[in-house]
């Protein structure tokens, strides 16, 4: 299984004295430690242990200036250039990078609530609902996007899977927000739908990933040997991986 580097939190925000960003405190009952992280949308989170003095917040902010840095940096060249959006953040154009596809989405407020596709040749998705209403379009959206996830990241697993001699008993797509894959012990393989959005290098890495889990169920020393053997540059993969998150667009990792 793949964990996602960050999670999409929404708390109050401040912006405190001294400090180069603004950040978000969330204060979690699990955190043992203060801890920060770097998140696509959300930008600087601080995740503090319950009882924790905020007094120390900007000591701990200071301590660690250098990475927040490097991290906020990273974001800002890496992140792919975001494409427009409507008044309440619905995209007017889907580019799923691992079909190579773009995707025109026409608004029309009519109210039906109906999502047609027109795949003629200009590949246009004609919304017909409220625009104001911004988590119904977002869920019409997002239930032809897991349509587009099952017609393309499945028959590229069984493609991958029949020519690197893997066998599972089946796969579904699923919009996941922590996991970008998994394997159970009964060889069902998940794949989250925002794979869609990632480079290929990285698509067939997780794909691979997840198909030695059909014969290594843990992440010993054997497993990776056999991920390193299907890819090579595992490594590299599984470090860009880290922040592949930031390929996936705002309206699709907003959780709901
Ligand atoms: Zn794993």
């Amino acid at each position: 299984m793949l964990q996602m580097l960050s999670s999409l939190l929404h708390h109050g925000s401040s912006v405190p004295e001294n400090s180069p960003l603004p950040y978000t405190v969330k204060v979690s009952s699990r955190a043992k430690n203060a801890r920060l992280k770097m998140t696509p949308h959300g930008g600087l989170v601080v995740v503090l242990p319950e009882g924790f003095n905020k007094k120390h917040l900007p000591a701990l902010l200071q301590r660690h200036e250098a990475w927040i840095k490097q991290a906020a940096a990273r974001i800002e060249v890496h992140r792919p250039e975001p494409l427009p959006l409507t008044e309440n953040g619905l995209p007017y154009t889907i580019a799923l990078h691992n079909s190579n596809e773009k995707w025109s989405v026409v608004y029309n407020n009519q109210g039906r609530r109906v999502l047609d596709v027109d795949d003629a040749g200009g590949r246009r998705l004609l919304l017909s609902a409220d625009v104001a209403d911004a988590e119904l379009c977002r869920s019409q959206l997002l239930t032809w996007l897991k349509r587009q996830a099952h017609k393309h990241l499945i028959p590229s697993l069984g493609k991958l899977a029949a020519a690197q001699d893997f066998k599972y008993a089946e796969a579904l797509v699923r919009l996941q927000h922590s996991r970008w894959g998994s394997c159970t012990s009964r060889q069902l393989i998940t794949l989250n739908t925002k794979l869609l959005f990632l480079p290929d290098h990285l698509v067939r890495y997780i794909m691979i990933h997840e198909l030695c889990h059909t014969v290594q169920m843990n992440h010993s020393k054997a497993f990776w040997a056999l991920v390193s053997k299907h890819d090579p540059l595992w490594h590299t993969h599984n470090v860009e991986m880290k922040s592949a998150w930031k390929y996936v667009p705002a309206w699709v990792s907003a959780q709901s």
